[in-house]
């Protein structure tokens, strides 16, 4: 007997192609963002606000409590939205604030 379904099989590849697509985007993002600002002379991290926005929670101070693949859902699925914001749980990389102290800026003087 097979243990695994088909459905199943579908969903761990979808998910590791989401899974992916997440972790690729803000890289694109970040590159992007980071020589525009080196080209005015600011910070390449924050652009000279001596703050970045948490990587973890996105500045929002909380993160959802669920396996982050979700979050994915969030703009096609309003009900998964919905749901998720019920388990979200202080960030645990900022400790809550939604930012951090830019390391760029803190090594110099
Ligand atoms: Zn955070
Ligand atoms: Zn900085």
């Amino acid at each position: 007997m097979e243990n695994i379904t088909a459905s199943e099989v579908a969903g761990f590849g979808v998910g590791a192609l989401l899974l992916c697509a997440t972790i690729a985007a803000p890289k694109v993002d970040f590159f992007i963002a980071a020589s525009q600002r080196s080209s005015l002379g600011l910070c390449k991290r924050c652009g000279d606000l001596r703050m970045i926005a948490c990587p973890r929670c996105k500045g929002a101070g909380l993160v959802r409590g669920g396996p982050a693949i979700f979050s994915i859902f969030d703009d096609i699925n309003p009900f998964a939205s919905g749901q998720a914001k019920v388990g979200s749980i202080s960030c645990i990389t900022c400790q809550g604030k939604g930012n951090m102290s830019c390391s760029e800026c803190s090594k110099s003087p």
